[in-house]
């Protein structure tokens, strides 16, 4: 396929390529639909072995962004960026401030983020050169690390999750099995802990699990072992596609709820494999949303409480995906799929119509005013 039938076949509407050989800029930006609003995306920076794998890693992570915000309710399309990384391109000032050049040329149908391979201080050089960028440090008036709201989202959409399969949304008692002793496992755990859940948890860093331990208090298994472990609430924290058809027959849980993105390894089979087994899904993109609320509320003036009280909307999101998906007898993934999908549909209708005002206010109204 070339790139035009590409976008075509998933609905993109642009792929911008970025080439600068002073700073060795080897980018692409891919905007997926913007009918909610500009796409919000990561950049990602990270070795592909050609440019269609850097293509297609953009196209792809730009449609999952697009039905990200549309589930969390967020007024933003779907967009991602991604550096290509080679032995000559260096993380610099030049780098970012470059790449933030480009982003700046697309006067706001783009807003740049942190993804895998960039952080906050890379972000910080984006912003020297543009306005449309999120995820920047607290100090410079940014909202700093997300990994508190996600995992208070995460902690939230379990009870969710608790609430469907039990009818009762404490997790007290509970025997959870955490993947993972990352940034996002470590708040979750001090959540779980408090609520007097019982936890297992596993890490391939020894060091993370030392720190963790310093916390709370959990019983360590081996990496390999976390899936046989007899939970009833398995939560991925760690990497994606660690839910598929080897470990799915070992999984003795009852639920599926963690902060990892793309759990699932076949996001076409192994939601209705998870379904047959009886065992509940909350929807990796739907229960870890708190990351982009947090993102999102930085353009809006920061301020963590707000972005705290937005993410506990992940509950009543979760159910209703949960309902979708008993009522139609489908996956959950698909149910939230569907549920994105409706709301961008019902909100095409009134696309043609922008009046060219903004209700938003704060950095998003200064983003989207019209000079
Ligand atoms: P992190 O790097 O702090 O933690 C990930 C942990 O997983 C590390 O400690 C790593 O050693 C461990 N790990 C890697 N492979 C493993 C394996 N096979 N078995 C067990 N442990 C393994 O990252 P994080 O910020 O905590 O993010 C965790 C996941 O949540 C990622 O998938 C990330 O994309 C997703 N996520 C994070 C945020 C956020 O705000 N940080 C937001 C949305 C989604």
């Amino acid at each position: 396929m070339n790139n035009f039938e590409l976008l075509s076949a998933n609905g993109h509407e642009q792929l911008v390529y970025c080439l600068n050989e002073e700073s060795g800029l080897k980018a692409v930006i891919a905007i997926h639909d913007t009918t909610l609003g500009p796409a919000l995306g990561g950049t990602r920076m990270i070795n592909y072995s050609s440019e269609s794998e850097a293509v297609s890693d953009a196209l792809r992570l730009s449609k999952a962004m697009t039905y990200k915000a549309a589930v969390a309710g967020l007024n933003f399309g779907g967009g991602k960026a991604v550096i290509m990384k080679s032995e000559k391109t260096e993380k610099s000032e030049l780098l970012f401030r470059t790449f933030g050049k480009f982003v700046d040329g697309l006067g706001g149908r783009f807003i740049a983020a942190e993804d895998m391979g960039t952080d906050v201080k890379d972000m910080e050089f984006v912003r020297m050169e543009t306005k449309y960028v999120t995820g920047i440090s607290k100090a410079i008036g940014g909202s700093g690390d997300p990994t508190p709201v996600t995992a208070y989202g995460v902690y939230i959409g379990m009870k969710a999750s608790a609430n469907q399969k039990w009818g009762n949304d404490s997790l007290r008692g509970r025997k959870i099995a955490i993947q993972g002793a990352g940034q996002v496992a470590r708040h979750l755990s001090e959540y779980l802990y408090n609520e007097g859940a019982e936890l297992y948890i596993t890490d391939i860093d020894n060091n993370k699990i030392k720190r963790l331990l310093e916390m709370i208090k959990a019983t360590v298994v081996s990496p390999e072992e976390i899936y046989d472990v007899n939970a009833e609430i398995f939560s991925p924290c760690a990497i994606g596609g660690t839910i598929n058809l080897q470990t799915i027959p070992r999984l003795k849980c009852e639920i599926v709820a963690g902060g990892a993105n793309n759990q699932l390894q076949n996001e076409n089979t192994d939601g209705k494999l998870l379904l047959d087994k009886n065992i509940l899904y909350a929807p990796d993109y739907v229960i870890n949303a708190g990351g982009l609320i947090n993102v999102a509320n930085e353009l809006e003036g920061y301020r963590q409480d707000r972005a705290m009280k937005q993410a506990e909307n992940i509950f009543s999101i979760l159910k209703r995906v949960f309902t979708v998906s008993a009522d139609k007898n489908i996956p959950t993934n698909e149910a939230s799929a569907r549920i994105a999908e409706e709301r961008l549909q019902s909100i095409s209708k009134i696309r043609n119509i922008y009046s060219g005002s903004s209700y938003f206010s704060g950095r998003l109204g200064e983003l989207t005013k019209k000079s």
